[in-house]
């Protein structure tokens, strides 16, 4: 029998794990517990060091661009008087050998679940399985039980089941739950030809270019950048998170938004930059409340390991948490890598010996970059001055400087 692979969550981290992990004679079943499996509407950016993997070694890129992907040319930071006060070039191919780009996250999804589960590319393809929700795991035989009582086993079980991971408590001999950050995020999308129309917005900022745009006020900023070829525009409201700012009662953390609400937190933005959130009335309007991990004592037990946001959840403040999760699936690639040609796949020290590697390989980068993402949530202006007092690129060439695991690691 061939090495067989259970990969918990059909998230990027999961999609991403069975592309890396592809190989010939490998089993590798992916178990979702969604009944459909894709992402919400929004746009997601890649930075340079996992660019490089989905669009070079994945060979994604002219997948991603006929989807409409974007280079991502620059931040841009605005006060409310629609001053800039920062513009950081974002061209980074010269530097970091890729650049950062934006997608739709639908279409990244999709570009990732085709590459996994598609039969054209190199190595066994991998089975998705919709509605299979894993309800515990049993890292030293390699057992998966779903909700519904069935019972899979494998040799490597990875848990990419995200931030309310179940893999989680199975690795850590106990529950440890992902922290509230203070932060509530909105997320909508709106036609960029709509903004466009709006000249108060327009005279500032122009939604069809490739370029991260932020508008900062004190404790609230808004994250905007378009996606398709900038014919719709994404925007992030990060507001103070009063219990998901809306109704304490809430006890999810993903919830839909209240567009009356979320205007009064925007009340003393100036009229110019309220208009993206005054468009995104009766459209698509999603709260998320912002948690994060400390982070984890070990990311692996026996023959199963965490990755991105069950191992690492963080803040998106520096646009990494995809981009962490991607360079864990390259990780679990490298350290695999004809792993079956030298080694019976069923000896359990075997398999936790490189998910030892895998972890000693990645723990150190992913948890700076999860501590990085905390500093940069921090209130950017003082109170009753519209200076803004931070830099987006600060951490930039650690985050960015990247050319694999067996590189980093070396
Ligand atoms: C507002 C906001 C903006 C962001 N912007 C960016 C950005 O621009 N760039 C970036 O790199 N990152 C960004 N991130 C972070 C990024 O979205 C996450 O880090 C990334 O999606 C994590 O992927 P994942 O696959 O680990 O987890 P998820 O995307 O959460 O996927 C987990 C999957 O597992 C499934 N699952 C869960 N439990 C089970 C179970 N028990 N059994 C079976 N399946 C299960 C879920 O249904 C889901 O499909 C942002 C996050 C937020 C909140």
């Amino acid at each position: 029998m061939g090495f067989r692979i259970i990969i918990v969550g059909g998230g990027i981290a999961g999609l991403a794990a069975a592309i890396a992990l592809r190989q010939d004679n490998r089993e590798i079943i992916i178990l979702e517990q969604s009944p459909i499996s894709q992402e919400i509407g929004a746009t997601i950016s890649l930075q340079p060091n996992a660019s490089k993997i989905v669009e070079g070694q994945w060979g994604l890129a002219a997948t991603l661009k006929e989807r409409g992907a974007m280079v991502d040319e620059a931040f841009e930071v605005y006060n409310l008087d629609g001053e800039m006060q920062m513009r950081i070039p974002l061209v980074t191919k010269d530097k970091y050998g890729a650049e950062r780009m934006m997608y739709h996250r639908a279409d990244l999804h999709e570009a990732l679940k085709h590459r996994a589960t598609s039969p054209t590319f190199p190595g066994q393809a991998a089975v998705l399985r919709t509605s299979s929700r894993v309800a515990s795991c049993d890292c030293e035989t390699g057992t998966v039980e779903l909700a519904s009582g069935e019972v899979l086993s494998a040799d490597l079980i990875i848990g990419a089941d995200g931030i309310k991971s179940a893999v989680r408590g199975c690795v850590l001999g106990g529950e440890v739950n992902a922290r509230p950050t203070g932060l509530s995020a909105y997320r909508m999308m709106i036609p960029a030809d709509e903004l466009q129309q709006q000249s108060e917005f327009a005279k500032v900022i122009n939604p069809r270019k490739g370029c991260t745009t932020m508008v900062i006020g004190q404790d609230r900023r808004l994250i905007m950048g378009p996606a398709r070829n900038g014919t719709i525009y994404s925007i992030v409201a990060l507001v103070p998170d009063e219990s998901m700012n809306e109704d304490s009662r809430i006890t999810s953390w993903t919830t839909k938004g209240d567009h009356e609400k979320m205007m009064k937190t925007f009340a003393d933005f100036p009229d110019w930059a309220q208009k993206p959130l005054q468009l995104a009335k009766g459209s698509a309007l999603g709260l998320w409340q912002l948690r994060d991990l400390d982070p984890l004592p070990t990311w692996y037990r026996g023959r199963a390991i965490l990755i991105g946001d069950a191992a690492h959840a963080m803040l998106p403040t520096q646009g990494q948490g995809a981009s962490q999760a991607i360079e864990d699936a390259e990780a679990l690639g490298a350290f695999f890598h004809e792993f079956e040609r030298t080694t019976p796949v069923n000896s359990l020290g075997a398999v936790a010996q490189v998910n030892d590697a895998v972890f000693r390989c990645r723990y150190d980068r992913a948890t700076t970059i999860q501590l990085y993402s905390r500093q940069a949530a921090k209130p950017a202006t003082e109170p009753g001055n519209r200076k803004v007092n931070m830099n987006p690129a600060e951490f930039m060439d650690y985050n960015c400087s990247y050319n694999g695991a067996r590189d980093w690691c070396k």
